[in-house]
Order: C-alpha cells, then structure tokens, then sequence
C-alpha cells in the first residue's frame, strides 16, 4: 500500500465542558474534565491509520506519563512510531479547550515539545518523506520545519498536502510547494482574502490558491460540506446531516480520512463522501481521537 506520512503535533488536551464560553472575567462552573490525546498532526495521524492507512508518523513529546502514553497509543493504532522523537528537557505540548453545549470549542496551545520539532529533526527523517506517497503537514510545528519538510518531499516527488491550521499567514515560498490544500473557512480567508460563505466565494477564494501554484483545493465548510476544485472540475460536495456533540477534530478526521481513502485508489469525489462520512461520525462523539472511527463504522454508516 502507498504510505502516508503525517508530520505535526502532539498535545495533551485538557477539556472542561461549558454550558457557554466564559466571558472577560467570568468564573464559569464546568461539567466535566477530562485529559484527550490530540494535538493535529496526531489527530490527523490517528484518523488515517483507524481508516487503513499504512502510515508513519514523525513528531516530538515530553519524556513524561501522558506523552508516552499518546505514543503507546498511536502504536496500537497501527501507527509507525519509530519517528516519534521523545524531548529530554520540554513537556509534550499541551491544549486547553472549552467545549460548550452547543457543541462548538474554544482552544488555547502552548506548543512546548512540538516547539523542539525543528528543521534539524525533519532532516533527521528525510529518507522517510522522500519514500512516502504523500506527506501530511498542519501548522501546530514550527513552521520553517513544515517548510524544510515541504521542500524534501517537492524535490523527492512525494505528493505535498497542507492543512493550513491554526490560520496564520504563510509564505508564498511553502504554499507554492503545496499540492493539496486543506483549510477551513477562516483558514481560507485569512490566505486568500476572499470571506468564504458558499460556493461562489468558495470559488473565488479557491482560484486566488490556484494562482498561488497549487493544483488541488478543498475548503471545508463545517456542516455545508466542502468546496473541491482542481485541473478544471469544481464542486460544493454536501456532508452529511448528523448532530453534533463536539467538533473538535472534525477537520483532521476529514484530512485523515481523505487521503487514506484516496490512497486506497479512490477518486477525489469517492474519498470525499468517505471523509464526510469519518467526520460526521466523529462530531457525535466527544473528545478528539476518542472521536474518530474505524473503517468498519464507516463503511457501515455508507452503506
Ligand atoms: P475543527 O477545527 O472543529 O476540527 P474544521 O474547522 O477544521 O474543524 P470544518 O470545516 O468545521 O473543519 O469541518 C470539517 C468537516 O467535518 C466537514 O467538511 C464535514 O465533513 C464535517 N463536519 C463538520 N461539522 C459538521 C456537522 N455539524 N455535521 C456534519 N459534518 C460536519
């Protein structure tokens, strides 16, 4: 089978359930606290070997109970944790996250051990990203890591995809290496200017990436589904109708289950529903990895 590699974070989330986001200066009671593997690149890693993908995960955690306990995990995904790297002086990172009744979340990081995933670590792993099929980036890592990896995965021929999240702006220099981008609305916006609402923003936010020199664009639209465009086919491809509980990782259950579909030898259009199908199912559920599926749930929920 082709091999994904996901390279990206690892974060201990620390997740209070809230009947509403507490405002400036308000003492809110919560009614639940749990600590949630996540993290992106872990997320993301996660939802693609849960929904078979052969994949090899390159990452940084703190020499600490909860980050080798992350690892023990990913491992029992079928995960390849040989280039999960353990940081001798800095914690595994770590996310506060608020999740509120209606089942929307709010998230503050502090990158600690993901910090120390430097260019000089991404190099240590180049013979890893030359031989994938494709290389899966997010930006909870440094970025001139996630630019050092983009660039030996360009010049080895392994297929670029970005999900360009949290938003931030990034250089005209790593997007033009890119030959899949994954962002949200906000994501979407911030890159390219253009506030995406429905399919004719859509549009026009996807053609401003386009002109940046990268071939394929899916913007996820939340509950609307997603926006595809490449190599002149485009369409708004709806998800499906479920109730949400909890959205966190439903991007990175969307990315993960993407690309595992695809490399299975499914069309974009196929590994779409498939991913829409994964995400779906995983903002019924609570937390972020305890969130997402297995195939056989998947499959199951398409049938
Ligand atoms: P998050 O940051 O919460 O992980 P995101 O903002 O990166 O998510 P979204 O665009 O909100 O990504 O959603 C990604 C995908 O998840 C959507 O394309 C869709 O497949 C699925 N999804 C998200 N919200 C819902 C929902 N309420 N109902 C059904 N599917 C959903």
């Amino acid at each position: 089978m082709k091999q994904l590699v996901v390279l990206g974070s690892v974060n201990a989330d620390h997740v209070l359930r809230v009947p509403h986001f507490p405002r400036p200066g308000e003492t809110l009671r919560g009614h639940s606290y749990q600590v949630l593997p996540g993290g992106k690149g872990a997320n993301q890693a996660v939802a693609a070997a849960r929904l078979g993908a052969d994949i090899g995960f390159i990452a940084r955690i703190g020499d600490d109970a909860i980050g080798r306990q992350m690892r023990d995990g990913f491992a029992a995904d079928g995960i390849d944790v040989s280039a999960v790297e353990c940081d001798p002086a800095l914690p595994t990172g770590i996310a506060i996250i608020y999740v509120s009744d209606e089942g929307e979340n709010n998230i503050g990081l502090s990158a600690e051990a993901n910090g120390a995933l430097t260019p000089e670590v991404v190099e240590r792993h180049a013979a890893r990203i030359a031989g994938a099929d494709t290389l899966l980036l997010q930006l909870e890592v440094p970025l001139e890591s996630v630019l050092h990896a983009a660039t030996l995965a360009h010049a080895a021929g392994t297929r670029v995809v970005l999900n360009p999240a949290p938003a931030q702006p990034l250089p005209a220099s790593l997007l033009a290496l890119v030959d899949l981008i994954t962002p949200n609305q906000t994501e979407a916006e911030l890159l390219t200017g253009v506030a995406v609402t429905d399919e004719a923003s859509a549009r026009a936010a996807a053609a401003r990436f386009h002109a940046m020199g990268i071939a394929s664009v899916m913007i996820t639209l939340g509950a609307q589904g997603v926006y595809w465009s490449e190599q002149g086919e485009a369409a708004l491809i709806p998800g499906f109708r479920v109730t949400a509980i909890d959205t966190t990782a439903a991007g990175d259950t969307f990315n993960g289950a993407l690309l595992a579909e695809q490399l299975r030898g499914a069309s974009m259009p196929e590994a779409i529903r498939f991913a829409h199908a994964a995400a779906a199912l995983s903002v019924t559920r609570f937390g972020a990895q305890s969130s997402i599926p297995h195939l056989a749930e998947v499959r199951a929920f398409l049938k």
